[in-house]
């Protein structure tokens, strides 16, 4: 099923008139302050709609972009993940344009319309009617968006055959215990709720969770990658599962077993 643009279906708020409250937070301020290398500005466009609609997608691609790698790629969508700091696949056209895998999404992101559109890197005419405010949070949304597709499609087979490539890669880091001898981890939520907690590291040798080293990796949320990923994986391709570590780190002093009453 084609996807079809739905521009006139939500009511835009009369010019002059405040957007309305978003129900979720702001960026923090730590995902903002990272854009330290944005790609340069496009160049002026010659009428004010069309200038003002590339500003938008350069800045949420800038955005997405630093919340996703910590760095820049160009490529699809905008939202190209390539690079080993990078946890996300890329989704495709086609997984995105179904509606029936965008099921629900709409009462769970505000601006959702805007926000698919700004994915879709489908021109509007409406660009020039947003305040910087409105494109914040439209921008805050697509982000959301984005996320939450994304731990969808990592359950279907393509999905996870990326996060395969990114697994076999170390893309997602190894576990830092000793005994785990390196064993590569796959990300994890600890809720499937946005909002709620960033992305952890599952390894599957210790069976532990551990905080990503990167502030870019610890800053995402875990509801974009879910509880169900990395174990349905594991399931998939079972002959990836490890054996347990077969020695655990013993405490000593002088030598000695320490006593445990
Ligand atoms: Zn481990």
């Amino acid at each position: 099923m084609r996807w079809t643009s739905t521009w006139r279906s939500l009511p835009l708020p009369p010019p002059g008139t405040s957007p309305p409250p978003s129900p979720y937070p702001p960026p923090s301020l730590e995902s903002i302050s990272i854009t330290a290398t944005p790609a340069p500005r496009p160049p002026l466009q010659p009428t004010r709609t069309s200038s003002l609609i590339m500003n938008l997608k350069q800045t949420v691609k800038n955005l997405m972009l630093v919340v996703q790698t910590g760095t820049i790629h160009p490529g699809f969508h905008g939202f190209a993940t390539c690079g080993e700091m990078s946890y996300f696949v890329r989704l495709t056209d086609e997984y995105i344009q179904d509606d029936f895998n965008l099921c629900g999404l709409s009462s769970q992101v505000p601006y959702y319309d805007y926000a698919l559109d700004l994915i879709l890197d489908v021109e509007s005419s409406h660009g020039d009617m947003f305040t910087e405010e409105q494109n914040e949070l439209i921008e805050s949304a697509a982000e959301m968006l984005y996320g939450l597709i994304h731990v969808r499609y990592i359950l279907t087979s393509k999905g996870m055959a990326a996060m395969l490539e990114k697994y076999k890669n170390y893309d997602f880091g190894r576990c830092p215990r000793v005994y785990c001898s390196g064993q590569p981890c796959l990300p994890v939520g600890q809720s499937d709720i946005p909002r709620s907690s960033t992305v952890k590291l599952y390894c599957p040798k210790c069976e532990d969770i551990y905080y990503p080293r990167s502030k870019y990796q610890g800053n995402i949320d875990g509801a974009y990658f879910g509880t169900t990923f990395p174990h349905l994986f594991l399931m998939t391709y079972g002959h990836l599962k490890p054996q347990k570590p077969t020695q655990s780190f013993v405490p000593r002093v002088f030598g000695f077993k320490l006593h445990k009453p």
